[in-house]
């Protein structure tokens, strides 16, 4: 369903006013607004993303709004898994996008600078791309979009972490797979390991991947060379991090509400229990105090 912000717009029939465009819209007529609304906002947020990864120039791209969810994967000719909101064709520099998926505008910006990244880093060539490891492709769109694709789908990183529960980042070497849970752990590390690199390493340190990568380098290669650290040694220091007791403070007020609800849970049956033992007691102690009394009062009946 559309949401309403998207029939609100279309009711405005706005204006376009665009200089030199990178990119190119192709929709169906029912989407008009849709485009017009976003086609500003796009190119901002593609030249935000050639910027990051320190590219200037002219990199035309193309993005294809489509209605509903199945016309996405008709539109880039792949089975996607169903939930899929955008994809992107580097080859193509083409992205596609569902507004029905994206329906909440704010979720629709998010999923276009999510894809505008991806086609921003299409400009590595073919070569280079397809041998960048699919989650770092995902950990640089994600960290540009700002938000973790699937985050309401995951557990909580923290906890599963804690508990060595995690899969590896090479398992998301070529992919993130169909099942969403496996996929949203995956994201959700995509993105604590970018973060981490850009918080650590600044300025500007996607453009310097992007560039050593661009040269021949292997992401280890790139890292060591960027870093003085490996691969291996940058994914065991997130998996610190996450355990770290910052992190579970954080975790813990992230889930504060269902923090209070356990709590209840423990506390309140034993609260209960605790009267029932003193009233037991008191009772006792009243029992005990009553006993003389009788024994007066047989003494007295003799
Ligand atoms: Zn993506």
């Amino acid at each position: 369903m559309r949401s309403l912000f998207f029939l609100f717009l279309g009711s405005l029939g706005l204006g376009s006013s665009l200089g030199a465009q990178q990119i190119q819209w192709k929709y169906d007529p029912s989407l008009h607004s849709v485009a017009e609304h976003f086609q500003t906002i796009a190119e901002e947020d593609y030249a935000d993303a050639l910027q990051t990864l320190g590219l200037t120039g002219s990199f035309p791209g193309e993005i294809i709004l489509v209605g509903g969810r199945e016309k996405l994967g008709e539109t880039v000719q792949r089975k996607l898994p169903s939930w899929y909101a955008a994809y992107t064709l580097p080859g193509r520099r083409l992205i596609c996008i569902s507004t029905e998926a994206a329906a909440d505008a704010s979720v629709f910006r998010t999923t276009l600078r999510h894809e505008l990244m991806h086609l921003a880093m299409a400009n590595w060539g073919e070569a280079t791309f397809a041998r960048v490891p699919r989650w770092l492709h995902e950990g640089m769109a994600q960290t540009f979009a700002g938000e973790v694709w699937l985050q309401d789908r995951s557990g909580s990183l923290v906890w599963r972490a804690l508990f060595d529960q995690l899969p590896g980042l090479h398992e998301y070497q070529d992919g993130f797979g169909a099942e969403p849970l496996h996929a949203a752990d995956g994201y959700a590390l995509a993105f604590a390991f970018v973060s981490r690199l850009q918080r650590e390493y600044p300025p500007n340190f996607l453009a310097r991947l992007y560039a050593v990568m661009g040269e021949g380098l292997s992401l280890d290669a790139a890292l060591l060379h960027l870093t003085d650290l490996s691969l291996v040694t940058h994914e065991k220091n997130m998996r610190e991090e996450l355990q770290s007791l910052h992190a579970i403070l954080q975790a813990l007020l992230g889930h504060f509400v269902t923090l209070l609800f356990l709590l209840s849970l423990i506390t309140v049956p034993w609260i209960i229990l605790r009267r029932r033992r003193r009233r037991a007691t008191l009772e006792e102690k009243w029992e005990s105090e009553e006993e003389p009394l009788e024994g007066q009062s047989s003494l007295e009946s003799l």
